[in-house]
């Protein structure tokens, strides 16, 4: 475990570290060029210490699949690395206290893309209102000048299960590595 992983391990900054079972760091290549940020982990990631190992993050993987990517050529976290109970969307305070582990893990992998995984860390990141399903797949700039696609949320394409929006998310995942990886080959 790295140090980083220990930190976070170790924290309790704010009161998400009372009741998770696993802090979910996040995981990936350290040179990744896409850095996936979700909002947090679900009761399969606090039980795995993984990020998107349940329903959402197998979505996920069919969409990086189908974009010649897997886990291993990008990075995956959340903007909060300990479960909010009862699925609940992450205080604006917990994020506070909790971003600057995102903020250490983007400066060492230097990602050209981050991609926001639903509207909770889009709206954190860029400081103002994202209409994600009207904003999907849209590029913004973080205030520093970081790249940042608005992606919806796996979990809400699987909610929704319209063929469009679920297209319309693969295709995000798409634009995603043409912008952020040449193309192989
Ligand atoms: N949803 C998220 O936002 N993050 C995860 O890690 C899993 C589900």
């Amino acid at each position: 475990m790295n140090s980083l992983e220990t930190s976070i391990r170790e924290c309790t900054a704010c009161v998400l570290s009372q009741t998770r079972n696993c802090t979910v760091p996040g995981e990936g290549s350290p040179q990744a060029r896409i850095l996936f940020v979700g909002e947090g982990p679900g009761a399969d990631e606090d039980r795995e210490g993984r990020p998107f190992v349940g329903r959402a993050g197998t979505l996920l993987d069919e969409a990086l699949g189908q974009a010649g990517l897997d886990r291993e050529d990008v990075f995956i976290t959340n903007i909060v690395k300990c479960r909010p109970p009862g699925n609940r969307n992450p205080s604006v305070e917990e994020m506070e206290a909790c971003v600057h582990f995102l903020e250490t893990q983007r400066v060492a992998i230097q990602p050209k893309l981050i991609v926001t995984l639903g509207k909770i860390p889009a709206e954190f990141l860029l400081g103002r209102r994202v209409y994600v399903t009207r904003e999907n797949s849209h590029l913004d700039f973080m205030k520093d000048g970081t790249a940042v696609m608005t992606v919806l949320h796996p979990a809400y394409v699987l909610r929704n299960q319209r063929q469009e929006i679920r297209d319309d998310f693969f295709a995000a995942i798409q634009m995603a590595r043409e912008i952020a990886l040449p193309l192989k080959g």
